[in-house]
């Protein structure tokens, strides 16, 4: 088994004994594996389908695969490419994966979701630096739920997501929308700040995502609106760039899933926040909210 495939089991098998399924499992025995730190990541190249959703909105639905391209993901804060052509979505070959697409855990609350991380999680190297676990806030039972890529050093420092500038500009985003922060829920893919807030690694995203997967099973928002190409590859399975899709709907589990632009990089781009407010403005046709009067 490559590294990469080796790594991505090994957190599914950690995943499967916090859900308590670790005897299933008991053959995975390998001289050494329980005590090798995860080193490795998914190749995503030889990961699953991503699937776009067809192009009229009756016709949405899990259907045409998005084309995975071999690129490596995008250094974190680094610009998001401009929009680029949108080309055919070509199939990938999908890799089996012992949860992929099932796995809901019956009964499963956002508590315990919480509990499984625990209040000291070292499952992977981002424990190292951090200060707190940034699990997520928000509506338990939110509509509409933002997925960003990590903590930054104020949500580190304060143990909530998106609370610095890019957080501050995508509660804007929000009340745009004519909701409240208190009305969404607010997660990301890892949930402890990478140092120097550089990009997740994969091997990091392979630790976390699984209980990025539950909050998301648990909350069974309407639309997930990920933030940045972290969020979207890590859920559509794909290292295509974001431009590639930003914009599209896809099925996710049941949700409708949509990607834009993150705020940080709104931040460095304030052109772009026109393409994004196109992407929330189709959100909010989805969820049936019109455009907040103004006073
Ligand atoms: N950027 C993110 O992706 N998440 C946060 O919580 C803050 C900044």
């Amino acid at each position: 088994m490559s590294d990469n495939r080796f790594a991505r089991t090994k957190a599914w098998l950690r995943y499967a004994d916090d859900l308590g399924l670790g005897p299933f499992y008991r053959d995975r025995a390998v001289p050494g594996a329980a005590t090798t730190d995860v080193q490795g990541a998914p190749s995503r190249e030889s990961q699953g389908v991503v699937r776009a959703v067809a192009q009229s909105p009756a016709e949405r639905r899990v259907g045409t695969p998005l084309e995975v391209s071999p690129s490596a993901a995008a250094p974190r804060r680094a610009p998001e490419p401009p929009p680029a052509a949108k080309p055919a979505f070509v199939a990938a070959a999908p890799a089996p994966s012992l949860f992929e697409s099932s796995g809901r855990v019956e009964g499963d609350t956002l508590e315990r979701v919480r509990a499984d991380i625990g209040p000291n999680c070292t499952r992977c190297k981002l424990h190292k630096a951090r200060t707190n676990i940034v699990f997520g806030v928000g509506n338990p039972k939110a509509q509409l739920v933002f997925v960003g890529e990590g903590p930054g050093r104020d949500e580190d420092e304060q143990g909530e997501p998106f609370v610095g500038r890019a957080g501050k500009l995508l509660t804007q985003m929000i009340e745009a929308m004519g909701l409240r922060r208190q009305d969404v829920y607010i997660c990301n893919v890892v949930k402890c700040r990478p140092p120097e807030n550089r990009l997740p690694e994969k091997d990091e995203i392979a630790t976390c995502s699984p209980y990025l997967i539950r909050q998301l099973d648990v909350i069974g928002p309407k639309v997930i609106c990920c933030l940045g190409a972290c969020s979207a590859q890590t859920l559509l399975n794909t290292n295509q760039g974001i431009s590639r899709y930003r914009g599209e709907w896809f099925d996710y589990r049941g949700a409708k899933l949509i990607a834009t632009y993150h705020p940080a990089y709104l931040l460095r781009n304030p052109n772009a926040k026109g393409e994004v407010w196109k992407d929330l403005q189709k959100v909010m046709a989805v969820l049936g909210l019109e455009l907040p009067k103004k006073k």
